[in-house]
């Protein structure tokens, strides 16, 4: 049996794709792959189940991947498309009777306090209501045996985190989680380096200033040198189909419900 397994909730940029009121062939498209929800990652091992975000369609995407339980939630920037649909984890709350843990940066903490008031650290668990318990990182941590080791992401108008995930006491197989950048800090790439999954920020072929661009993020993954690297983030202007077939060996595009075992 595999040691953990990450699903792809969602693989579209912050207005997804198909964009209202475009009707460009990659929004029209009949191939699923071409169809990309919010950004979302679900991690999960048979002790820990961990959705990285919750983008505006978190509820259908939990639906969608049939999610049965959640133990926590990791954001990793306060924007719209990662944390829109936050309230959404009421239901999870239910089945478990009670808070589920929500980790974040102080930075992303207090924004997420600010937009959702009324979700955090509750005296009490009121049935219906969604509760999260507030867990602010400051440094690696574990969600059951899953363990997360926090890197900064330049992201230009805010910081963000990326994330080199792992098993309890056991450095491989690993997946890096890196979405939401212009830039990747040396120590970022040094920690991400050779990780067995590196999912990657690529918007589009054109300049973007809070983005990377398919060049950028080739050079990016030929730094990191990761064993398979897995592009997301990504914008109605990238055809599945006609990009797929210029990346090189070991590089490919993610598409929603893509799930990886390692
Ligand atoms: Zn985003
Ligand atoms: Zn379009
Ligand atoms: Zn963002």
């Amino acid at each position: 049996m595999s040691s953990f397994e990450i699903c792809f909730l969602g693989s579209g940029t912050s207005i997804g794709v198909p964009v209202i009121g475009c009707d460009c062939p990659v929004c029209t498209s009949a191939n699923p792959a071409n169809v990309r929800w919010r950004p979302s990652l679900l991690v999960r091992s048979a002790a820990a189940a961990v959705v990285i975000d919750t983008g505006p369609e978190f509820r259908l995407q939990a639906i969608r991947a049939r999610i049965p339980r959640l133990d926590a939630v990791v954001i990793t920037h306060p924007h719209a498309d990662h944390i829109a649909g936050l309230d959404d984890v009421r239901r999870f709350c239910q089945q478990r009777g009670g808070p589920l843990d929500c980790w974040a940066t102080k930075g992303t903490a207090a924004v997420l306090r600010r937009v959702f008031p009324y979700i955090f650290d509750r005296e009490e668990y009121v049935p219906g209501l969604p509760a999260l318990t507030m867990r602010e990182i400051d440094g690696p941590f574990e969600i059951g045996d899953l363990r997360f080791h926090p890197l900064p992401l330049d992201h230009v108008v805010v910081d963000n985190t990326a994330f080199r995930i792992s098993q309890r006491g056991r450095s491989s197989p690993a997946v890096g989680y890196a979405l939401d950048c212009k830039r990747i800090p040396c120590a970022t790439v040094k920690a991400l380096a050779g990780v067995d999954i590196l999912i990657l920020d690529m918007l589009r072929r054109r300049e973007h200033p809070t983005h990377l661009t398919l060049c950028e993020a080739l050079d990016a993954a030929g730094r990191i040198r990761a064993g398979r690297t897995l592009f997301s983030h990504i914008s109605h202007e990238i055809e599945h189909e006609e990009v797929s077939r210029t990346l090189p060996e070991g590089i490919a595009l993610a598409y929603d419900t893509l799930s990886v075992a390692l």
